[in-house]
């Protein structure tokens, strides 16, 4: 599992030390020192997960959990805390502020990996690496196959990456932007309406095995896969 990691830690030893470790379980990371920096960076490019440290110079990371979770972009980016403090109260905060695991420093490698790889399996299941099947129609990320039965279909790249993020996100509607977020990794560059157009071939490569009717316009919002 290959994830887009931001990690937020103003310690410079402990952010060399997390990124480092990362790096090495075969993670790219971005750094960010402070809350508005983090903010910054997921501006730019939405990452697949955020381990964010509690104690940050100015802002706090809970105060920055709270605000992510506000916003509908970031909503349902997984958040991994950080912290020292190890109180049951402080825990208590920092999930109820949206953060989805915690993190007690010191920690092991060993232990940071398992975190977050538990938390990308739960929020984030289009990076596991495993096979996903829906109606029939399965996708095979290890070997970039698509099927229907014994019929193969054959998809773009994007096409793709859209229908697995689809696939592992199913009965949820997701905006435009929201989808380039997720396929394309950086919404500042792609215009909106290339989702439109990726769809639309989507749906033609999956209309003679009949699964082009799993995908689901929810007119005004954006598109989702339907379920039973
Ligand atoms: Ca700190």
């Amino acid at each position: 599992m290959s994830a887009n990691v931001l990690v937020v830690e103003d310690e410079p030893q402990i952010q060399e030390l997390l990124a480092v470790n990362l790096e090495h379980a075969g993670h790219r990371v971005r750094r960010a020192a402070s809350a508005e920096e983090a903010e910054a960076a997921i501006r730019a490019a939405l990452p697949d997960v955020v381990l964010l440290d509690w104690m940050l110079p100015g802002e706090s990371g809970l105060s920055l959990a709270r605000r992510l979770r506000g916003d509908e972009r970031t909503r349902d980016l997984p958040i991994l805390m950080l912290t020292a403090r190890a109180m049951e109260n402080d825990k208590i905060s920092g999930l109820e502020a949206g953060a989805d695991d915690y993190l007690t420093k010191p920690f092991s490698p060993r232990e940071l990996n398992a975190r977050i790889k538990a938390v990308l399996r739960r929020r984030a299941p289009q990076l596991s690496g495993e096979a996903v099947e829906v109606e029939g129609l399965r996708l095979d990320p290890a070997t970039h196959r698509v099927s229907a039965g014994a019929e193969r279909i054959s998809l773009s790249p994007a096409e793709f990456k859209l229908l697995h993020f689809l696939l592992t996100h199913p009965g949820r509607v997701y905006s435009r932007a929201q989808l380039l977020d997720q396929v394309w990794g950086d919404h500042v560059y792609i215009e909106e309406r290339t989702v439109d157009v990726h769809i639309r071939r989507l749906r033609k490569a999956l209309e003679p095995t009949g699964h082009d009717r799993l995908i689901d316009t929810v007119r005004g919002t954006g598109y989702g896969l339907r379920t039973a």
